[in-house]
């Protein structure tokens, strides 16, 4: 099946019992077991597996290419699940600009938990070579990147953390030093990590997938069901029980079933505004792959099947400058988050933890399906 018809069916059949189309919620935290105490019906507690849960899992993991998916209470929820899968003393090579509660997460919890980190420019892939020590278990990388969009070289990158496992054979993961791809601007539909090597895919669901800025979720989707990352996120998933409840795996559900074609209207919009912006007299710069002069735009052209929803821009006067700017914006609402139908519109730095590589004019837009004349409108009075 296409991406598109599986966004729709979602590997879903009518309820047996009642002839149902929609997907019903199953609340119930437990399980009958059969008089022999076997489950032969394969649940048993909703915590390690609840059925409405089965059906969002299986429908990422088809969606990404992978064999098993394991979703979250949070995307947070599912980038930690993969930083506790590591022992303490192991090594992460992680993006000098990420989403910034990843960094953060790295920082600080994941010091606690005894893991060191390096952050690198992972746009250049020899400075992920060159970051690779002995203890070197994961490369994680985020692409396009929040909030300036760059582009990694995925399939590249893949190539080192093989090389690498070849060379220390006996390492966590079936492929020796991971890739995990946080996928979540691209969405499934855009890009397919793993199709470029990538061992895992890691999604905040709040955002894209789900889309309509009404469910925190959090997901990873791996290559090889029998890796031991997988394996170890799943013991994670089922012993710390960070995981989602059914009515919001159903919410996440009903949101997947139009992501094609939400994609393609954040796409065309985003790509009508960027070119607005690229035009305009008050914009500084603007970050969007989908711009030829993007110096990721070829690689991105390659790597992904669309440029996204998500673009940022500067704008003179530093962070008063911006702060002024979106101030003066009617439709466009100031808030965080991305992804979701109607257009977002943030001051990054300051929603950042610092130390923040972000500049301080720099203005984020989630650029939603409303009609792009009206956009422009509201940013054009805006800037002007
Ligand atoms: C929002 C986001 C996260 C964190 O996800 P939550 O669901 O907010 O925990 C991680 N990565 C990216 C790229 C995000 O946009």
């Amino acid at each position: 099946m296409k991406p598109a018809t599986h966004v729709v069916h979602q590997g879903i059949e009518p309820d047996r019992q009642t002839g149902a189309v929609i997907l019903p919620i199953n609340l119930s935290t437990t399980f009958e077991r059969d008089p022999d105490g076997e489950y032969s019906r394969g649940y048993y507690y909703s915590r390690p597996d609840n059925p409405t849960r089965g059906v969002l899992e299986r429908c990422l993991a088809e969606l990404e290419g992978g064999q098993v998916g394991a979703c979250f209470s949070s995307g947070s929820a599912a980038s930690m699940a993969v930083f506790q899968s590591l022992d303490p003393g192991d090594h992460v090579i992680a993006p000098l600009e990420a989403y910034h509660g990843t960094i953060k997460m790295l920082r600080t919890i994941g010091a606690r938990w005894g893991l060191t980190h390096t952050q690198v420019n992972t746009t250049d892939t020899s400075a992920v070579e060159r970051a690779m020590t002995e203890k070197t278990k994961l490369i994680w990388l985020e692409t396009p990147s929040n909030p300036r969009l760059q582009i990694s070289d995925i399939a590249a990158i893949a190539e080192i953390a093989w090389a690498n496992g070849a060379k220390h054979a006996g390492r966590i993961g079936s492929h020796g030093v991971l890739l995990v791809c946080d996928n979540t601007l691209a969405t499934p539909l855009l890009q397919s990590p793993l199709s470029l090597g990538a061992g895992a895919v890691m999604h905040s669901t709040t955002k894209y997938l789900s889309g309509h800025g009404d469910v925190l979720g959090g997901a990873l989707v791996f290559a090889d069901e029998k890796s031991e990352l997988a394996q170890r996120v799943r013991d994670v998933q089922v012993q710390v029980g960070a995981v989602p409840s059914p009515f919001d795996c159903w919410l996440a559900l009903r949101g997947i079933k139009t992501l094609a074609l939400r994609v393609r209207a954040h796409c065309d919009n985003a790509a009508r505004v960027a070119a607005f912006f690229d035009k305009h007299p008050r914009v500084e710069a603007v970050h969007y792959p989908g711009l030829p002069g993007h110096p990721g735009h070829e690689l991105a052209t390659r790597q992904m099947r669309g440029f996204g929803g998500l673009l940022s821009f500067e704008v003179p006067g530093g962070q008063a400058g911006a702060m002024a700017m979106i101030a003066r914006l009617g439709l466009i609402r100031r808030a965080t988050s991305l992804g979701g139908v109607e257009s977002l519109i943030e001051h990054r730095a300051s929603m950042e933890a610092q130390p923040s590589m972000t500049p301080d004019n720099l203005i984020r837009l989630s650029v939603g399906i409303e009609d792009p004349d009206d956009l422009i409108a509201d940013l054009d009075q805006a800037l002007r």
